[in-house]
């Protein structure tokens, strides 16, 4: 059981203000009975919720969109550290959650929070050429060698070969110092990795898309928001 307006605002209805006017305006009806408090709990699997008149699809699996800020980790849970599951907001909050793929503590940027353990295998794979697009600050400038060797495939000290990745100037940059990096596939410390193969530090380093889903533009660091079904299509 659960509080209506934390069930609405999971099935991405609106934000918890815009839920609980709606509730509150007598748009939501659970067993066809209007319900005005969004504290209410309902069993979001058994019950009938509609919204509107238009029946609620209660999907368990939830995607969360967050600009991951600096200084806070990847994981879901760390007694010392703040972890990004930490940053949600209470509504967003459910168990199982964890975030899909890791950016290093020091890393920003767009990461997808999820509990669908089979979205975020088929998101990581290599296999599935899922594309990540990273802004890197660099402490020097990026030369045309550096753009074949990511082109080739960077091989790592220990051997460990990276698939072809590809690096661009950033177009705003005329010193040639900040890249676009796309990869596909997610090694450990790859991106600063393959910069330091090149002897390259990165300084800054922001993911800012995966598959065809961009970041957006309107979260600030550290804000969230739920995926539609038609973002989350819209990485593979
Ligand atoms: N590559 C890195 O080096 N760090 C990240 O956080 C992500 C990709």
């Amino acid at each position: 059981m659960d509080r209506l307006d934390k069930i609405l605002v999971s099935q991405n209805v609106g934000s918890r203000k815009e839920v609980q006017k709606l509730i509150k305006d007598g748009a939501v009806c659970v067993n066809g009975e209007c319900i005005k408090q969004p504290q209410h709990k309902v069993d979001a699997v058994a019950d009938d919720i509609t919204v509107g008149g238009q029946p609620l699809l209660y999907s368990k699996y939830v995607y969360i969109m967050m600009n991951k800020p600096a200084g806070v980790l990847s994981a879901s849970n760390d007694k010392r550290a703040e972890t990004v599951i930490d940053l949600l907001p209470e509504e967003f909050q459910r168990p199982g959650l964890f975030p899909a793929g890791r950016l290093d503590k020091d890393t920003e940027g767009l990461l997808i929070i999820t509990n669908d353990g089979e979205f975020a295998h088929n998101m990581l794979s290599p296999k599935k050429h899922v594309e990540k697009k990273y802004i890197a600050q660099l402490d020097g400038e990026i030369t045309e060698e550096m753009i074949s060797d990511f082109e080739n495939g960077i091989v790592f000290a220990d051997g460990t070969r990276c698939m072809p990745a590809k690096l661009e100037i950033s177009g705003e940059n005329p010193d040639k110092t900040t890249a676009i990096v796309t990869i596909c596939e997610g090694k450990f410390h790859q991106v600063k990795k393959m910069f330091a193969v090149c002897g390259k530090n990165v300084v800054h380093l922001k993911r800012i898309s995966i598959g065809d889903l961009y970041l957006d533009s309107n979260l600030h660091i550290g804000e969230t928001k739920m995926l539609s079904e038609l973002d989350k299509m819209s990485i593979f």
